[in-house]
């Protein structure tokens, strides 16, 4: 059976911290791959001004070949119209790699925190199990508290680890936290500042690039 990561997010631009949370979820969960999947609408930023999805995608792509042969980017909810619903990017997955892969759903805490406003979120966990990362800078809730609110159904079985009546679990990952957020970087570069050391090489050299172009007013 494929042990397969889904983590969703932003990715505006995707930093060091996502980095860390896809190797740490290889490492501990044994994942033969892990899947970067950018939201081409995000339903949570509706009235926000994201980067283009293409923008997005190609410094994941960046990002995936220096860091690590098993981080492959996937454009999938950029083919979709509308919002980005996770639950229906779950059940594509699903769809076409069959029964046989086992799930895991990424997200860091202060996602999971909000989780009952996502379309459909009891639903998620019938294709998947959920993965939380602890997000110490963002907030004071527990993955534990958010289980209880959330999921009254689940019960912790082992340290760390819930489940219910369905097959799929609910797993806290521990991981050294990184503080680095998009936000953060996107204010950096707003002030002409550095953010070399915060995102890969690569993508520190696409901003630079895409910056000037602007300044110069290129459009590619
Ligand atoms: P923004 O600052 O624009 O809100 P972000 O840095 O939180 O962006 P997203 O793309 O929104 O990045 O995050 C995707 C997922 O990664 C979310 O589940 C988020 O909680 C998690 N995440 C982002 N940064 C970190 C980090 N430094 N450590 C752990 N999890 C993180």
């Amino acid at each position: 059976m494929q042990k397969i990561g889904l983590f969703g997010g932003t990715f505006d631009p995707v930093h060091i911290g996502h980095l860390a949370v896809g190797r740490a979820a290889l490492r501990q969960l044994g994942l033969d791959l892990l899947y970067f999947i950018p939201a081409a609408l995000p339903p949570h930023k509706a009235g926000q001004l994201i980067s283009p999805f293409a923008r997005r995608v190609a410094m994941l792509r960046l990002a995936a070949v220096e860091e690590e042969p098993r981080f492959v980017v996937s454009e999938i909810e950029g083919l979709r119209p509308g919002p980005s619903y996770t639950v229906d990017t779950l059940s594509q997955f699903r769809q076409s790699l069959g029964p046989e892969a086992e799930f895991f759903f990424i997200i860091g805490l202060d996602a999971f925190a909000e989780i009952t406003t996502w379309n459909r979120y009891a639903e998620l966990l019938d294709n998947a199990s959920f993965v939380v990362i602890d997000r110490p800078s963002h907030g004071r809730q527990s993955v534990a508290g958010v289980v209880g609110r959330c999921f009254p159904d689940y019960r912790e079985e082992t340290a760390g680890v819930w489940s219910g009546t369905g097959s799929h679990r609910i797993y806290s990952l521990a991981m050294e936290p990184v503080p680095v957020s998009s936000s953060l970087i996107r204010a950096r570069l707003r002030q002409g500042e550095s953010v070399e050391g915060l995102v890969p090489p690569k993508v520190a050299a696409y901003l630079r690039r895409n910056l000037m172009q602007e300044a110069t007013g290129t459009r590619h």
